[in-house]
């Protein structure tokens, strides 16, 4: 199909705004529209996350389980050794993912031990032949030109939320902070993976403003994760209410009306959506989800590899090669 949308980095506010109120299911007609002039609606990337540090962390953000200041149950765990992380990698590769994410609760990369132990990690994933993204927090230029020189592919670094919301959800760090180091990834050739969070308390004016963000940035994230809020007992934001699926739909539809070529990776929250919910996501556009074997994501509950395989089978779905190679005629 020709593709009639064209990329583009000049949105203003409140053409994004127009896209995201329409009636429901006129936004998901044109997202569905949108999404197959520039992808295959047949595949789905696969993508496995895996926490090779957990807990412990020093940074405050209020929706995470493995902020230590909050009591939460999660059972802290150093840095894995290589050789579990490449075995889990080819785990991962065996059960159809062709993109595996390793991600430390780290406040920020330090020039040490542990992140020689990353690169060495990065470059077994990638001899493996998958795609391989981290996420480690904030990162100097120097550091993510390290990373590309041993075979990253993407780097993960969410917005979260608005730059007007972000210091309710977060104190220790700012959104410039944010984009700093999704500045430094792009600088150093590494694919791009950031998108946000819903259900943290945020209006509709401020998923509309981080969408805004994304979408005018030189070059769109090449993946964008949304997440919906997985309420972790002991967090501050724990009692907050579910996210409703259709809030869901409308943020991941509008995300793929403003940005086209990109991976739409529907993440947290799924494990509290039927599969009948989970169809109105893709059909909104999304192409992306994370699956694992330990069937968490991180910290919280996410469906297993096998249940998933079994959806996207039952949605005439299947896992897509690498992404790079999956974009229709472009
Ligand atoms: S989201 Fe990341 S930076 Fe924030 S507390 Fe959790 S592990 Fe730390």
């Amino acid at each position: 199909m020709d593709k009639k949308t064209k990329l583009r980095n000049d949105w203003t506010k409140e053409e994004i705004e127009k896209i995201f109120n329409q009636p429901l299911l006129e936004l998901i007609y044109q997202a569905a529209t949108v999404h197959r002039e520039w992808h295959n609606p047949e595949e789905v990337q696969i993508s496995t996350l895996l926490s090779i540090k957990t807990g412990g962390c020093v940074e405050d953000c209020s929706y995470c389980g493995q902020a230590a200041r909050y009591h939460t149950n999660i059972k802290v765990q150093a840095l894995l050794p290589t050789e579990t992380v490449i075995a889990h990698a080819q785990k991962a590769k065996d059960s159809g993912s062709s993109r595996f994410c390793m991600a430390a609760a780290w406040r920020e990369v330090r020039n040490n031990r542990d992140f020689d132990r990353v690169i060495d990690m990065v470059k077994g994933v990638n001899e493996l032949g998958l795609e391989v993204c981290c996420t480690l927090g904030m990162l100097t230029e120097e550091q993510a030109i390290r990373l590309q020189e041993a075979g990253l592919y993407a780097y993960n670094h969410n917005l979260d939320t608005s730059e007007q919301y972000y210091e309710e959800i977060i104190s220790t760090r700012t959104f410039d902070n944010r984009i700093n180091t999704i500045n430094n990834v792009r600088k150093a050739g590494i694919t791009v993976c950031s998108g946000g969070i819903i259900g943290l308390g945020e209006t509709n004016g401020d998923r509309i403003s981080m969408l805004l963000t994304l979408a005018t940035m030189p070059k769109h994230p090449e993946s964008v994760p949304i997440n919906a809020l997985a309420r972790v007992a002991g967090t501050p934001l724990e009692n907050n209410p579910k996210v409703d699926t259709w809030e869901m739909v409308r943020m991941i539809a509008t995300a793929r009306i403003v940005m086209p070529s990109s991976m739409v990776r529907l993440s947290a929250g799924r494990i509290e959506m039927s599969e009948t919910e989970q169809a109105w996501c893709f059909m909104a556009g999304a192409n992306s989800i994370f699956t694992g074997e330990r069937e968490t994501l991180l910290v919280t509950p996410n469906p297993g590899v096998s249940e998933d395989m079994q959806m996207l089978n039952t949605l005439g779905l299947k896992p897509m090669r690498k992404a790079e190679e999956a974009l229709v005629n472009s």
